[in-house]
């Protein structure tokens, strides 16, 4: 009797704790989200907005950003920053990973290209937005542990690929839109030909020792190119194999 009167309380302190867990992630989330959107009001002028799109923000509200940091960032996963994810990588901060996927100006039907998986973070806020994401990591070891993260969380609809992805991923191309995380000097003509026309090349350009500006291309019909710099940034450097 006085077992099963035990077996009762850990089921019950097991249960509660786990929901404390959640709930905990969920503020913290919630947290997180007034800080971008504080963030996106000091910064409308160079982004033309006030808000983001409501789909961007309700991904950013949904995805375990925890589940995406090394262990000893954890605590931190929740602020407004970039943080270390080993090899001399860094995960984005999370106003620069929602502002990215709302200028791609995506939807549901979408097939997307992601340069620079990195944690596989920015891949899973595309995965919640989009039908399918691709996703090129020039390291291996991140490119494994992105996904298996992403496939831990249930995300179907993500192919990770180990490779160099200056050249972009040909046998799925054309994208309605490409994302880059990492900063190339020049724009990769490659990832111009692989969107359709209409679709929105986001990515930041620039010298590493010098600012670097995120740049939206947008396609036209008739193949030209129409290009937007939108605000001052810092990303690792784009490398090649
Ligand atoms: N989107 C990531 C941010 C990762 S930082 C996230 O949400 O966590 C940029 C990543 O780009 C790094 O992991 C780096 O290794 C990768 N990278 C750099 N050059 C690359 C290239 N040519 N092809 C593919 N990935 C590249």
């Amino acid at each position: 009797m006085k077992f099963r009167t035990l077996k009762y309380f850990l089921i019950i302190w097991t249960s509660c704790s786990s929901s404390y867990a959640q709930d905990n992630s969920q503020n913290l989330r919630e947290a997180m989200v007034k800080e971008i959107e504080d963030m996106v009001m000091e910064t409308r002028e160079y982004i033309g907005k006030e808000k983001l799109d409501r789909r961007v923000i309700e991904a950013v509200r949904t995805v375990p950003r925890h589940e995406f940091v090394p262990d000893m960032y954890r605590p931190y996963a929740y602020l407004n920053r970039p943080l270390p994810i080993g090899e001399g990588q860094t995960i984005s901060q999370p106003y620069i990973v929602a502002l990215m996927s709302d200028l791609a100006e995506i939807n549901k039907n979408s097939k997307v290209l992601e340069v620079g998986t990195g944690s596989g973070y920015q891949a899973a806020i595309l995965g919640e937005l989009v039908g399918h994401v691709y996703t090129i990591e020039i390291i291996d070891a991140l490119a494994e542990k992105a996904q298996r993260v992403l496939f831990g969380l249930g995300y179907e609809n993500i192919t990770v690929r180990s490779g160099d992805g200056y050249n972009g991923w040909q046998e799925h191309a054309p994208f309605d839109a490409i994302i880059v995380t990492a900063a190339p000097e020049e724009v990769p003509t490659p990832l111009i030909e692989q969107l359709k026309p209409g679709g929105k090349l986001v990515i930041p350009v620039g010298p590493q020792s010098r600012t670097q500006y995120l740049r939206v291309l947008t396609k036209d019909r008739a193949g030209n190119v129409d290009v937007k710099e939108i605000l001052p940034v810092g990303f690792v450097p784009l490398t090649r194999d």
